[in-house]
């Protein structure tokens, strides 16, 4: 009878532990540095946005800017309902809400995590709580802080750590930079806390019109549409010379119209009625125009009012440099082979989850790519065992 593959994961994050639940014919050990799964109870507010109800492979894999082409043929092979099924067969039921994330029913990341962690317990799996610091290859051999020997090893450290375990193994490594983060503006705005929804954005130079919900911030903006552009120019340079030039378009269609109507009204009350009172407030100033009524306001003013309503300069000079969600950058993709998420490199090493050179927008995206490029990774272990 074959012996037992002996595999290491070195990360018990949402990577390492998928991989372990989908690997279960192999003897697994996870090295985990902290806690299990203690990542994915931050994921969603804490309600854990599992995955998007996204279920055409090429439109999902559009939702990653780094990683869109990598992940079809991961996608192929496991996506959004694999993942429903996943869950639900852990006990798991999920719920698509308005804007198609997809969470558990009982809106709680601890019992995604709970569950994850029972199926691990039923199996061959070991945790044990150590940081590997080295990793070597000998002959066949993996050996891990000079003391663990294993067949095969899956490295699923995440978008923070672990890059000098496979640079050190000879993989070239893409400089990690922060995606999906606040951003600075050179506007200061003093809205902080003053959401917008389901805003329409335009960005300069780019086609198409972003929609999503945003926030003001202390510095700037943030929220999943301040994400989108994060992640569309994480890799770019922009400054107070350079910034990123958005604009945002509050709907408002008619602006003489309305101020023909209302023209005993106060100019901002008449705003408030498109735009939050405190951003009508920041528009009516800006425009020079407080304390005026409707009717008092001259032709030259109300194109200055329209623009602003129609496009509200937002001038991004930089991000914020603690609080990001996910990592762009990561083991090249030119060095791993979607089919199997080996590394091409070293025979027996896989990689899957963030440490890759993988980022999705936010809703889902970033943890369906750890639970697929695990399954890849736990079939391409599974498969070179039986020779496939
Ligand atoms: C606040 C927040 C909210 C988020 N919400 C969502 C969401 O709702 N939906 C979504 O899709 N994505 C979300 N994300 C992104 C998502 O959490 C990550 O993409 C996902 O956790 C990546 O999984 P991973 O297993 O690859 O890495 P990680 O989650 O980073 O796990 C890696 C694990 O490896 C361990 N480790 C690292 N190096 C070593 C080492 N050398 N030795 C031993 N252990 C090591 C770490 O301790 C960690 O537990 C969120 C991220 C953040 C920060």
């Amino acid at each position: 009878m074959k012996k037992m593959l002996n595999v290491a994961v070195i990360g018990g994050g949402p990577a390492g532990c998928a991989f372990s639940c989908f690997c279960q014919k192999a003897k697994i050990t996870v090295f985990e540095k902290n806690e299990p799964l203690k990542t994915l109870l931050y994921t969603g507010g804490g309600r854990c946005n599992l995955a998007h109800a996204e279920f055409d492979i090429k439109d999902l894999a559009r939702n990653y800017p780094r990683g869109e082409k990598f992940l079809y043929s991961v996608f192929y092979r496991f996506s959004t309902s694999d993942t429903l099924k996943f869950f639900k067969s852990l006990g798991i039921d999920t719920y698509v809400q308005n804007d198609k994330r997809i969470f558990p029913k009982t809106d709680k990341a601890s019992d995604v995590r709970d569950a994850m962690l029972e199926k691990l317990k039923k199996g061959h799996v070991d945790f044990i709580r150590e940081n590997v610091v080295k990793l070597e290859k000998c002959a066949d051999v993996f050996l891990l802080n000079d003391k663990y020997e294993f067949d095969k090893v899956v490295i699923a450290t995440g978008g923070h750590a672990g890059y000098s375990l496979a640079q050190n193994l000879g993989h070239n490594i893409i400089e990690p930079k922060p995606s999906l983060v606040g951003l600075i503006t050179l506007e200061k705005f003093n809205l902080e806390g003053v959401s917008l929804r389901n805003t329409c954005m335009r960005v300069k130079n780019l086609k198409k019109t972003l929609v999503g919900d945003l926030i003001f911030t202390k510095n700037g903006i943030s929220g999943p549409l301040a994400y989108i552009v994060s992640s569309l120019f994480a890799r770019a340079t922009y400054d107070e010379s350079n910034p990123i030039e958005l604009t945002i378009d509050f709907g408002c269609i008619n602006l003489v119209e309305m101020l023909d109507k209302n023209g005993k009204k106060d100019v901002k009350n008449c705003i408030s009625e498109i735009v939050p009172k405190s951003v009508a407030e920041y528009i009516v100033n800006h425009a020079e125009v407080e304390g005026k009524k409707c009717f008092e306001i001259t032709k030259d003013k109300r194109k200055i009012l329209e623009k602003f309503l129609n496009e509200f300069p937002v001038n991004v000079v930089g991000h914020e440099k603690h609080g990001e969600v996910v990592t762009c950058g990561g083991v090249d993709l030119k060095e791993i082979n979607p089919k199997t998420m080996e590394s091409r490199i070293v025979d027996g090493l896989y990689f899957c989850g963030e440490v890759a050179d993988i980022d999705g927008f936010c809703g889902g995206f970033n943890l369906q790519n750890a639970w697929s490029t695990a399954y890849v990774a736990a079939d391409g272990v599974l498969c070179s065992r039986c020779g496939l």
